[in-house]
C-alpha cells in the first residue's frame, strides 16, 4: 500500500487533473490511498466566504460561494463531458449545506464557522477527481474523511484522537481496498465527536496523508508537487537553488521549524515513528528522481540550506523595576506566549531583558503587549526578516546579509540565524 498526496497546484486546471490521472495509471495493481487538497486557490476563496459571513456581510459571502460553485461545476463538466453524472447532485448537496451555514446567525466563534465553511474545498475536489477517475478506468472509492479522522474541537488547528482514528482506519478504511484498489479522500479536515467539521491547519493535507500512512502501515508516502523535489532554498526568493536527492527526517523537521514552506511541519513525526519514507516527486515529470526523506541520509552531501521568514517582529521585554529576568520570570513570559499560541522563532535573554522574534500577527501582538505590559516595558520593531542557514559557509552568509542591519544573531556549529532589517 502506498499513500499519495496531490495538492492544489496539481488540480489547478482540467489538464492538470488529467495529468494526475495519468500518474495514477502508471501504478497499476497498486493499492493506493490518495489524499487530495482543495483545487488551486479555493481555500483562500473560502476563507473570504467565512470572513464575510462572520462580519455579517452575508450577500458578499453568498456571491463568493457562488463563484466557487461555478468554478467547480465548470471543471467537473469539462472532465465528465456534460452534467448528467450523479456527481453534480453530490456537489449541489455540499453547496446547500454551506448555504445553510450562511443562513445562520453567527453565535459561535469565528474559528468554528471557518471550519464549517473552508473544508468544503476538499469535499468538492475529491468528489470531482473520484468521479473523473471512475470514468477513465481508475476504479476508486470516495471516502468522507470526517467519518474517519476524529479530533478535538480546537477549531482551525484540531488535534487527532489517535486511538479512535486508528480504530476507524482499521475497521472502515482497510476493508475498502477489497472493493477497489484506490481510495480517494480529503486532506486537511476531520470531525469532532459532535460531528462538527474541523480543519487541521493551513496546508494540513501533507499531515493527513502521513496520518493515513502511519495507520495503514504504508510502504511509502509520496507528495506530488509542481517542483522537482525539495530544494535547498525557496526558488521564488533565491537564485541558483539545487535539488536535494535525499535528506533525513530530522533535517526536514528542522527546515520546517525554521519556516521553510516545504512540507507541513507535523508530517514527519507519523512517518518517522513507523520508518515510512516520504518521497517528494514532480507531477509535471514523474521520471525526475525527486527527494527521498528517511531516517538516515548523508549530511556531507547536503548543500547549505537557506530559509527566510518574512514579516517578523522583534519584541524587547524589559523589567520595569530593574529586577533580573531569571528562570521564574522567563517561565511567566513563556506561559503568556503559550496561552496566546504565539510561537517564538528566536530568543535571547540578558540581565533585565528578554528579546524574541515572532511572526507578525497584529491582533496577537496587541494582546501580548497588553498582558506583558503590567510587569514589563515593551519595545517592538516590525518589518524584519529572519534568515536561517544550516551548514553555512562564510562567503555565502555575507553575500546574503549584504546591506541589511542585523538586530539579533545566534549561531551553533551547524546553524546560524540572523534577524535583520532590510
Ligand atoms: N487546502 C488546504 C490549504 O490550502 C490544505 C492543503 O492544501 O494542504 O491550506
Ligand atoms: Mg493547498
Amino acid at each position: 500500500m502506498k499513500v499519495f498526496k496531490f495538492g492544489g497546484a496539481s488540480l489547478e486546471s482540467v489538464e492538470r487533473i488529467r495529468q494526475v490521472a495519468q500518474i495514477v495509471q502508471s501504478f497499476p495493481d497498486e493499492k493506493l490511498l490518495i489524499v487530495i487538497s482543495a483545487m488551486a486557490k479555493t481555500t483562500n476563496e473560502l476563507e473570504k466566504v467565512a470572513q464575510n459571513y462572520f462580519q455579517r456581510k452575508r450577500e458578499i459571502a453568498a456571491q463568493l460561494l457562488y463563484n466557487v460553485e461555478q468554478q467547480h461545476v465548470n471543471v467537473a463538466e469539462a472532465l465528465l463531458g456534460g452534467r448528467e453524472h450523479p456527481l453534480f447532485l453530490q456537489l449541489q448537496q455540499f453547496f446547500t449545506e454551506a448555504e445553510w451555514t450562511l443562513g445562520e446567525k453567527p453565535i459561535r466563534t469565528y474559528d468554528y464557522y471557518y471550519d464549517q465553511l473552508v473544508g468544503l474545498g476538499e469535499l468538492l475536489s475529491t468528489a470531482i477527481v473520484s468521479a473523473y477517475f471512475n470514468t477513465v478506468g481508475l476504479n476508486n472509492t470516495w471516502l468522507d474523511v470526517r467519518d474517519i479522522f476524529r479530533t478535538d474541537d480546537n477549531f482551525r488547528d484540531a488535534n487527532i484522537d489517535w486511538a479512535y482514528t486508528q480504530k476507524q482506519v482499521t475497521e472502515k478504511v482497510v476493508p475498502l481496498f477489497k472493493i477497489n484498489n484506490i481510495v480517494i479522500t480529503q486532506g486537511f479536515i476531520g470531525s469532532t465527536d459532535q460531528n462538527e467539521s474541523v480543519t487541521l491547519g493551513r496546508e494540513g493535507s501533507d499531515y493527513s496523508a502521513a496520518v493515513f500512512a502511519n495507520m495503514l502501515d504504508a510502504e511509502s508516502q509520496t507528495i506530488w508537487k509542481d517542483v522537482e523535489g525539495l530544494k535547498n532554498a525557496d526558488p521564488k526568493l533565491f537564485p541558483n537553488t539545487v535539488n536535494i536527492p535525499e535528506i533525513s527526517y530530522g533535517e526536514v523537521i528542522e527546515m520546517a521549524y525554521y519556516g521553510a514552506q516545504v512540507i507541513h511541519p507535523k508530517t514527519i513525526k507519523p512517518l518517522q515513528n513507523k520508518q515510512i519514507p516520504l518521497l517528494v516527486k514532480c507531477f509535471l515529470n514523474k521520471d525526475l528522481p525527486g527527494t527521498v526523506i528517511k531516517e538516515e541520509a548523508d549530511v556531507k552531501q547536503l548543500p547549505p540550506i537557506i530559509v527566510l521568514k518574512k514579516n517578523q517582529v522583534l519584541l524587547n521585554i524589559t523589567s520595569k523595576d530593574y529586577s533580573f529576568i531569571t528562570e521564574d520570570k522567563i517561565s511567566d513570559i513563556y506561559e503568556i506566549f503559550h496561552a496566546l499560541k504565539v510561537k517564538i522563532n528566536l530568543m535571547q535573554n540578558g540581565a533585565i531583558n528578554f528579546s524574541c522574534c515572532i511572526d507578525n500577527n497584529p491582533e496577537k501582538i496587541e494582546l501580548l503587549i497588553k498582558t506583558l505590559h503590567q510587569s514589563f516595558k515593551i519595545v517592538y520593531n516590525e518589518g524584519l526578516e529572519l534568515l536561517t542557514v544550516r551548514y553555512y559557509q562564510t562567503g555565502l552568509l555575507e553575500e546574503l546579509s549584504n546591506g541589511h542591519t542585523i538586530l539579533l544573531e545566534q549561531r551553533s556549529p551547524a546553524t546560524i540565524q540572523r534577524l535583520w532589517k532590510k
